[in-house]
């Protein structure tokens, strides 16, 4: 089961709304892949500032020698059963360069055998006044 929970009232960003949903679309998309039971859960928010997206799902998990391994280009979890699922291991770290260009963090948290969940935030951009420049 999938679900996704949007805060009321979001302001509306500035971004780069095509590479952004990019990201978007990669964690969710990992989420499905090697989630084989269990949910799902998309949370959008806005917090002190930033835009806070967590993707959080109830797969393999990925133990912490290799969280942070996977933010790098071609690294898949070895071990787990996740490397038989295929893909390029570029996702994660595509995802982090475009977020880290928007001023934001991507990190995770995850307890192996009990699910991981990646969370961006993003900070707000605030419009600048013409006359400021
Ligand atoms: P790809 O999914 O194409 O292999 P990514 O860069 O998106 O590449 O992910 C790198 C690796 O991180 C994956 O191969 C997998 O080992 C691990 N990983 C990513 N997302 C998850 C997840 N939601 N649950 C468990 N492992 C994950």
């Amino acid at each position: 089961m999938l679900t996704a929970t949007v805060a009321e009232k979001l302001p509306i960003g500035r971004g780069d709304e095509r590479r952004l949903t990019q990201v978007l679309l990669n964690l969710a998309g990992n989420a499905v892949k090697f989630t084989e039971t269990g949910a799902i859960d998309i949370l959008a928010d806005a917090v002190d500032g930033h835009f806070e997206i967590t993707v959080r799902d109830t797969g393999p998990g990925i133990a912490s020698k290799d969280q942070a391994l996977i933010f790098e280009e071609f690294q898949q979890v070895d071990s787990s059963s996740t490397k038989q699922k295929g893909g390029t291991g570029l996702g994660l770290a595509i995802s982090k360069r475009i977020v880290e260009m928007h001023g934001g963090t991507i990190e995770v948290e995850s307890v192996l055998g009990s699910g991981s969940a990646f969370r961006l935030k993003i900070p707000m951009r605030v419009e600048e006044s013409a006359e400021a420049a």
